[in-house]
């Protein structure tokens, strides 16, 4: 085994030597846990995902390895590095795809090999996933409807609606939840656009044609499914001279959208405590990697993703303005009080 690893492995087999634990893919009694994170433009995965998700797993499994790897935005990529992670003895897959239909044939590599893949964040379709570990996507959008609604209140101004990226399955959960709330409120949806990729730029770029199309005083409110997004409209918006902006949504509670929002330049974001559901994948990945079982009394849910029903595990998200930062974030030390002022 050891010859087929690169030295770095190799160091970390000799620092945990625990026997007796069956694993698909080491066969020594080591296992091997691969977080396979989908892009790092978006400050979550990096910032949350990773730390909680790595140093759960070494907390709750002594002879458990993590091997985590971020795709950038690129689905062959990613492909690449589940290759790599399998290749490397990976006992299980936690994975959050690039694009939930093509990442398929990762779970079938990885199932053809006895490893389970838990789907993380954002459901894989049409595949025999082991475990998808969320939040309530629907209600994300249906939270950035309707705190949009209430913020622009009675207009004839238009909204523009700008959706995340078409090959994320995310993207589409957010958007029916948001529609569920727009459609038939009375505020008309002048613009929208699926922005490939959840691309901050191209989110900007949409925002100026939309301005350009709509006519820069038409604009009653933005709808931007993520934080990153919502920056990219800001911009385009400050760019244009926009004084005072239209109320602007956002998911994430990303650093720099907290610090927009106490400056009054964001209108809301959605907080997900992504290091609850970090630590929640980690459970399940070291029980599958244990048992081949994930652990009971994780499941709160079943999402069908076209292959058949998938076991999840369902978060809620929670809406954050300016006057809930503090009993948010803040309390469940997402951020400190320090970490948010710094910038401002
Ligand atoms: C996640 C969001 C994230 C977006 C861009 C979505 O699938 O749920 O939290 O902002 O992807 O990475």
């Amino acid at each position: 085994l050891a010859a087929a690893l690169p030295a770095v492995f190799v160091l970390a087999l000799g620092a945990c030597g625990a026997a007796g634990t069956s694993g698909s893919g080491s066969g020594d009694g080591e296992l091997q846990i691969a977080l396979l994170l989908p892009e790092n433009k978006t400050a979550r995965y990096e910032s949350h995902d990773r730390p909680a998700f790595v140093e759960r797993v070494h907390e709750i499994c002594a002879e458990c390895e993590t091997l985590v790897s971020n795709a950038d935005q690129d689905a062959a990529h990613q492909q690449a590095q589940a290759e790599a992670a399998l290749t490397n003895g990976a006992d299980v897959l936690v994975l959050d795809p690039v694009d939930s239909r093509s990442a398929s044939v990762i779970v079938r590599q990885a199932h053809a090999a006895g490893v389970p893949v838990v789907s993380y964040d954002r459901l894989v379709l049409d595949a025999p996933v082991d475990f998808h570990v969320t939040f309530d996507n629907e209600q994300v959008g249906q939270l950035q409807a309707e705190v949009l609604l209430a913020a622009v209140g009675a207009t004839d101004g238009e909204l523009v609606v700008l959706n995340g990226s078409p090959t994320d399955d995310n993207s589409a959960l957010f958007r029916r939840g948001a529609h569920s709330v727009l459609d038939g409120a009375g505020v008309a949806v002048g613009a929208e656009v699926d922005v490939p990729d959840w691309s901050p730029d191209q989110a900007q770029e949409a925002m100026e044609r939309a301005l350009t199309t709509l006519g820069r005083d038409r604009v009653a409110g933005v709808y931007a499914a993520n934080d990153g997004m919502a920056g990219g409209a800001i911009a385009a918006m400050k760019a244009a001279g926009l004084d005072p902006l239209p109320p602007v949504t956002g998911q994430d509670a990303e650093l720099a959208a907290v610090r927009r929002i106490l400056t009054g330049e964001q209108y809301m974001t959605v907080y997900k405590a992504v290091r609850t559901q970090a630590q929640a994948a980690a459970d399940v990945a070291v029980g599958l990697a244990r048992t081949g079982e994930p652990p009971d009394g994780l499941r709160t849910d079943w999402v069908d993703n076209g292959h058949g029903r998938v076991p999840a595990l369902m978060l809620t998200p929670v809406a954050v303005t300016r006057d809930t930062i503090a009993a948010t974030v803040v309390a469940d030390g997402f951020w400190t009080v320090d970490e948010i002022c710094e910038g401002l």
